[in-house]
């Protein structure tokens, strides 16, 4: 609805000083540390998207009848600005978010923002904040673009105003102490995501509703849960917030397919992509979680990864439930979870040929 506004850009008066953002872009984790800007733009029905602009980042005042603080029509997205081998930035595959973005929020009845905005806004806060790109392994700039409804109303219906907003940070290695291979929890008691249900899309309540199973699997020892379908509770779905696979000992892979009670990741989508072009087989199938312990115990699954924007491809080597535990393969990183994240890594850093168009440079 209406034209595409053009971006006011208004630098911040009052940038973290180069030394204290040295400091601080040194070793920076994940998500904790956050650059000097922010993108808004608003929607109000009837109106359409209007004031957009970059600012320096600063605290939102909310009326504490907000619609999202009640309700929590909330949507988001998570990508990375890459540093390449010449040393220019760029984005991997922003117009996959863009849509993904609107596929949340359909799914959520909010207001779809146009593409080019979508990818413009994190075009320009990459660009204005690159002075925080962080030279470290594994170092990007990730970015949070989201959107919340704020209409100030009680009422139970879709809101009719919206803030998109994109917020950046200073990103190093997702899982603390680069730990080889990741351990799992197999959740029982809770499921993640329900057939009609909001799990394909990219909400927060999605993340409210998985938190009391991942706690859960920390106070057992593992790093991360792993969700079963709702139905059966057999059926593997997904993590928390990563995708995913299994590789076989005849080299083949599998991965749960796109039912609609899990999220359909970019690096799931370009992994599939790679390892097809690779020569693999790949089957998108439903995998039993009796099916994965007895494989792993006869040698036929030899490796298992999780992946996602934030971890890129992480080796899972333990899995654990009430009823015991088992080992994948040798516990660590295996060479084909090594292979496919060398050749992603290698696209996304410029050092391998990009034939899909997925790399977009921002120089
Ligand atoms: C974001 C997300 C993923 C991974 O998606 P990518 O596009 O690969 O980053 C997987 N699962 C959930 C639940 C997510 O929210």
């Amino acid at each position: 609805m209406g034209a595409v506004p053009a971006f006011t850009i208004e630098p911040s008066q009052s940038p973290v000083p180069e030394a204290e953002r040295l400091a601080r872009i040194a070793a920076p984790g994940f998500g904790k540390v956050f650059t000097d800007h922010m993108v808004t733009i608003r929607y109000a029905e009837g109106k359409g998207w209007y004031d957009a602009k970059v600012t320096a980042r600063q605290p939102l005042t909310l009326d504490p009848a907000t619609a999202v603080l009640h309700y929590a029509q909330e949507i988001f997205e998570g990508l990375k600005a890459y540093r390449l081998e010449d040393g220019s930035m760029a984005l991997f595959r922003p117009d996959a978010n863009a849509q993904r973005f609107n596929a949340s929020a359909r799914r959520m009845a909010m207001a779809e923002l146009p593409e080019e905005l979508f990818i413009e806004s994190c075009r320009l806060l990459a660009d204005i904040d690159r002075a925080w790109f962080p030279d470290v392994e594994g170092g990007s700039i990730y970015l949070r673009p989201f959107m919340i409804a704020s209409e100030v109303f009680l009422g139970v219906k879709p809101s009719s105003e919206y803030i998109y907003m994109v917020i950046a940070s200073s990103a190093g290695g997702y899982f603390k102490s680069g730990a080889p291979a990741v351990s799992l929890w197999v959740s029982q008691d809770y499921s993640r995501a329900a057939p009609g249900g909001t799990g394909a899309a990219k909400c927060g309540g999605n993340y409210a509703s998985s938190l009391v199973a991942q706690a859960e699997a920390i106070k057992q020892g593992h790093d991360q849960v792993v969700f079963l379908d709702a139905a059966e509770n057999r059926w593997i779905e997904e993590l928390g917030g990563m995708n995913i696979f299994f590789v076989f000992e005849d080299g083949s892979l599998q991965t749960p397919p796109l039912s609609g009670t899990i999220l359909p990741g970019i690096t799931r989508n370009s992994l599939l992509t790679l390892a097809r072009e690779a020569g693999l087989t790949v089957r998108e199938e439903p995998y039993a979680i009796d099916q994965w312990e007895a494989d792993a115990k006869s040698g036929r699954l030899v490796e298992a990864f999780a992946c996602g924007t934030a971890a890129v491809v992480t080796p899972i080597g333990r899995v654990s439930s009430p009823s015991g535990s088992f080992t994948v393969g040798a516990g660590g990183p295996g060479q084909a979870t090594q292979r496919l994240k060398d050749r992603l890594v290698g696209i996304q850093r410029g050092v391998l040929p990009d034939p899909h168009d997925w790399v977009m440079r921002l120089d």
